[in-house]
């Protein structure tokens, strides 16, 4: 089956908004095997609509539409594909239904173009909108077959998936389903993990490993086809084993956790109480730890200390420490940790400090930056050499701190 995707909408032409749709729709084709060959973004403008239909036609057996269901003038694409195809527009009855239960529910007043919503191609499965009032349909014609999606993603996503989807699946006989585990990594590159796993990467057919691109964390999607979700996960599981004696040391969680998701997770799961003193990240860690919900169990609190004085009246840091080693050094790392956990009475205490950039500082390059970790009778610390703008090390420097903190 060769697929097209044609994302209606002229705020997409304009720049104002980005066809999130097309890839997600993309995608999820890719998982069960059906090629996109491709996408295609056109205005609310029912002759361009229907170029683009018929350039589909010549080339897709599937064209999946997004957008242009709603009740307002500009919303065209069922009107223009009814035409085209040759079939009436009429009234669904499950559709109207929940329409009005929606007004009921929410108290507002339902107008007449509201009805529009319940109009749906004749002879189409129509497919539930779980989140919004506009229906999804799929209908086959001319040897072809057409979905059309309303657009907002929250209520294309679900509908796509939970619908669309097993749709096409019986559609064209596809009975296996699709299984993936996004493995996560920190402190190693893209490059070098990919030359890490490279034998595992080639070897591997079911499941499949590739990168996915992803905006702040480098991660493997493991994939796999089956019968059964169960099969599916007993051929992902010895990857994962291969994963972790391979790479396991840059390994911190699977699919939605985070660094400060894990990080709460230990420090609550065992009982540890934490508090972080902190300079050129300015209270990021913390924030990071706070995103977590029951973290004040073991989030203590923690202190900002920019300058030198802050770092020795404030917080007791030695001044001669710092006249002898610099605030860019093991020893400050180590003493801010100390200090910290002291004066907080926690379990642990962090210290971070360095040069976020893009100037020097103390003689050390922008990007050098120490990370103090004290627990029990120990306190280690831990030098990073990023390359980054400024926010984007002060950034990373919170999480190579809740990195080591789960390490
Ligand atoms: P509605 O009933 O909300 O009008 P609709 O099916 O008519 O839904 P549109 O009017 O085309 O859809 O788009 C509604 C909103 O959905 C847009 O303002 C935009 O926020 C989002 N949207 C539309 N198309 C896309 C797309 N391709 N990718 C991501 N978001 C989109
Ligand atoms: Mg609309």
């Amino acid at each position: 089956m060769r697929a097209e995707i044609i994302a209606v909408g002229s705020e997409l032409l304009l720049g104002q908004i980005t066809n999130t749709n097309a890839k997600f729709i993309s995608a999820e084709l890719a998982d069960i095997g059906v090629d996109v060959h491709y996408q295609t973004v056109v205005g609310d403008n029912p002759a361009r609509l229907e170029e683009a239909i018929r350039i589909a036609e010549e080339r897709a057996d599937l064209i999946i539409f997004s957008g242009g269901l709603g009740p307002t003038k500009d919303d065209l694409t069922k009107e223009t594909i009814a035409r085209h195809i040759g079939v009436e527009l009429e009234s669904n009855n499950q559709a109207l239904l929940s329409i009005q239960a929606y007004f009921k529910r929410t108290g507002r007043h339902m107008t007449e173009n509201n009805k529009k919503q319940a109009l749906v191609l004749e002879g189409s499965t129509v497919l539930e909108n779980r989140f919004g009032m506009a229906p999804g349909m799929a209908i086959s014609a001319n040897e072809r077959t057409y979905l059309l999606l309303p657009g907002p993603p929250h209520e294309l996503e679900p509908m796509f998936r939970d619908e669309g989807i097993p749709y096409l699946q019986r559609l064209s006989g596809i009975q296996e389903i699709i299984v993936s585990t996004v493995v996560k990594f920190f402190g190693i590159g893209e490059a070098e993990l990919e030359y890490k796993v490279q034998g595992l990467l080639a070897s591997q057919t079911n499941p499949t490993i590739a990168p996915l691109a992803s905006k702040d964390a480098v991660t493997l999607r493991v994939t796999a086809k089956a019968r059964t979700a169960e099969d599916a996960r007993q051929l992902i599981e010895p990857v994962l084993c291969e994963l972790h004696n391979q790479v396991g040391e840059f390994i911190y969680g699977t699919d939605d956790d985070t660094l400060s998701s894990k990080a709460a997770s230990l420090l609550t799961g065992a009982g540890l109480t934490i508090s972080a003193a902190e300079s050129l990240t300015a209270g990021l860690f913390t924030s990071l730890l706070a995103e977590e919900p029951g973290i004040s169990a073991s989030l203590k609190g923690g202190m900002t200390v920019y300058d030198i004085e802050a770092k020795t009246k404030q917080l007791g840091v030695d001044s001669q420490l710092l006249e002898t080693y610099g605030t860019v050094s093991a020893e400050c790392a180590e003493a801010l940790a100390e200090k910290i956990r002291d004066r907080f009475q926690t379990d642990i205490g962090i210290g971070l400090t360095g040069v976020a950039g893009p100037d020097t500082h103390d003689g050390q390059p922008a990007g050098t930056i120490w990370i103090g970790l004290s627990y029990k009778k120990k306190t280690e610390s831990y030098k990073l050499r990023l390359s980054g703008a400024r926010n984007t090390n002060r950034l990373r420097a919170a999480n190579f701190a809740l990195y080591y903190l789960i390490r």
